[in-house]
């Protein structure tokens, strides 16, 4: 890691970590908080100006906070784990983007290029899918049944299409409401 801030990463992550090396170091934190600004205001702990998405990392250990943290820094933690819940957290944010562009006169298609495998599953993992009768009291239904028809090759039949439609409306869309309060400052979404 040859450049200035990467030097200013490792400092920053070190001094705030119970390890003193880097290797041990990065095993220490969490993602527990991200933020999107719109108007890319500020810079990330390696002095990165213009961050878009801005991420909290916790550290196990101590308690302590890196913030604000871009994505591109949480990769060069070179953990599986912390990758693979950044590329969540970044498709949900994406997902509630082109949920907010497309405001209350549309819905966001199933097949239409925002939902990915990881997203559902990762939907899945944070209880997005409530229980209720229509799913025999079990929201996981629902959640299996999208990855089901996201899966599915081919078109989807009438009544097929019309519980996804459902589902979406009715579990994703509120799951994603609160995706995009959290990460704007608690500003309502246009849709
Ligand atoms: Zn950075």
């Amino acid at each position: 890691m040859p450049e200035p801030s990467n030097y200013k990463l490792i400092g920053a992550v070190i001094e705030a970590s119970v390890a003193n090396d880097w290797y041990s170091a990065v095993r220490e934190w969490e993602i527990v908080d991200m933020e999107e600004d719109e108007r890319c205001e500020q810079g990330c702990v390696c002095g990165h100006e213009h961050l878009r998405y801005l991420f909290t990392l916790r550290n196990r250990l101590n308690g302590n906070e890196l913030y604000p943290i871009g994505n591109i820094c949480i990769k060069k933690f070179e953990r599986d784990d912390l990758d693979s819940e950044l590329r969540a957290r970044m498709q949900a944010i994406k997902l509630a983007q082109t949920a907010n562009a497309l405001g209350t006169g549309g819905q966001v298609e199933l097949k239409g290029g925002s939902f990915t495998r990881d997203l559902i599953n990762y939907m899945r993992d944070e209880g997005a899918f409530p229980d209720n009768k229509y799913n025999y009291w079990d929201g996981d239904n629902d959640g299996r049944f999208l990855l089901d028809m996201f899966n599915k090759r081919g078109d989807l039949t009438e009544r097929q299409g019309k519980k996804v439609y459902a589902v979406i409306r009715n579990a994703v869309y509120p799951w994603l409401r609160g995706v995009w309060r959290d990460t704007h400052n608690g500003q309502a979404p246009r849709f």
